[in-house]
């Protein structure tokens, strides 16, 4: 009954997922405190009290036709302009509201570029190890995913790869900073890197390479770490924002996409994208939560939380033997599998009822993902479990 084309998603569903279900499954069996799940980037935080205090202002204080109602496709405008304007405040940009399209987070703001942009065999470069979803979104509008791996010394791009992994199909690039899964950080040289080689290379295709910048995690750093603006680097880049994790808002599906007006083609590529709204069913961004949205543009969830997680991860897994780079950003701890198959790891793991994704799901075999979005004592009560795997795969205490 079903398409060809979704049976090999139904047959591979995402491990992620996958093993966040088996979680739930293990926590119905054992205690959900005898289960350290992983798996997911769901925050662990709650979203700041301003931004409920924001829904019921909404909901009292606006007009309630207006705030249930349709908009224009690409959203109110005036949460456009808010959006744009704090944009310029805080990263020097010069962006209105005709350059931004509000949307049901940073997974439909990709969507809608990429179905503006794709045309059936067009080349999409990802930077493993990355977001499996960009497989999907990509093949959704008949595009194929170009992996270039990673310098697993800093997982900072490897740039001779992605030079040598441009074609003339490439039609994008995805950077993800900070990353998931890795949590680094790239810095200003190494997006200058990426735009000189877009920049070189674009001479020999019909258009200009388009530098995709998925941004969910962009709030989400510690040690005073800068993330800088893309769009300072490259002109044909375009933004997918999100506040699925800046705000603790997944499941309210709200984000947006900036086109700047140095984009290649700018008013068909925005116009495009609008209509790619409409036309995927979406329609527009959840209405109430765009109004709620332009209330709270400058707020961001208890970051501190998740730094605190992470030095508790990071100091107690190194302190076992276990090898990982520092993350710097986002919510995910890359560990190096001490199994050569990262399946026999996560196996031994799951014996300890320790759920982490692995690197296969990330375009990076050889590693696993930790998401230490969860409450500080799963952490705690987590080490000793993760310290009887060191000791099956004899990593010595440091
Ligand atoms: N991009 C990356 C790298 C992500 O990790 C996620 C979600 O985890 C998304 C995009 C999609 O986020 P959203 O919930 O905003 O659609």
């Amino acid at each position: 009954m079903i398409a060809e084309k979704m049976k090999g998603l139904v047959a591979n569903n995402s491990a992620i997922r996958t093993m966040f279900e088996e979680g739930k499954l293990l926590a119905a069996q054992f205690g959900e405190e005898n289960v350290f799940d992983f798996s997911l980037g769901n925050p662990s935080v709650p979203a700041p009290p301003e931004v409920n205090q924001a829904i019921i202002d909404v909901v009292n204080q606006e007009d309630p036709t207006f705030i249930h109602g349709y908009m224009s496709n690409a959203g109110y405008d005036d949460v456009r302009q808010a959006v744009a304007e704090s944009l310029n405040r805080r990263f020097g940009t010069h962006f209105s509201s005709r350059n931004i399209i509000m949307t049901a987070g940073a997974g439909m703001a990709i969507n809608i570029l990429l179905c503006a942009l794709l045309n059936p065999g067009d080349e999409v470069i990802a930077f493993a190890p990355y977001f499996m979803e960009y497989n999907t979104y990509v093949g959704n509008y008949y595009g194929k995913v170009v992996a270039v791996k990673p310098d697993t010394s800093t997982f900072m791009p490897d740039l001779d790869a992605f030079a040598a992994a441009i074609t003339p199909k490439t039609r994008a690039v995805m950077v993800n900073s900070p990353n998931n899964p890795s949590g680094v950080v790239y810095p200003e040289s190494t997006l200058r890197d990426i735009a000189r080689i877009l920049t070189e290379k674009s001479a020999m295709c019909a258009q200009p390479i388009v530098l995709i910048a998925d941004e969910p995690y962009r709030e989400l750093v510690y040690g005073g770490v800068e993330v800088p603006y893309v769009t300072h680097f490259y002109p044909h880049t375009a933004v997918c924002y999100s506040y699925s994790k800046s705000l603790s808002l997944p499941g309210e599906r709200v984000g947006y996409l900036v086109v700047p007006d140095e984009f290649h083609d700018f008013a068909n590529v925005i116009t495009a994208a609008t209509i790619a709204n409409r036309v995927s069913g979406c329609v527009n961004a959840p209405s109430l939560m765009q109004r709620v949205i332009k209330r709270c543009l400058d707020l961001k969830c208890d970051v501190a939380a998740y730094e605190r997680n992470r030095d508790l991860l990071y100091e107690g897994l190194r302190g076992l033997g276990f090898e990982c780079i520092k993350p710097e950003g986002a919510f995910y701890l890359f560990i190096k599998s001490p199994d050569p198959d990262d399946l026999g790891f996560i196996a031994a793991c799951k014996k300890r009822r320790i759920l982490i994704v692995n690197g296969t799901a990330f375009a990076c075999p050889g590693y696993a993902r930790i998401a230490y979005c969860v409450p500080y004592e799963r952490i705690q009560r987590a080490l000793p479990a993760f310290q009887e795997v060191a000791q099956e795969y004899g990593l010595g205490q440091r």
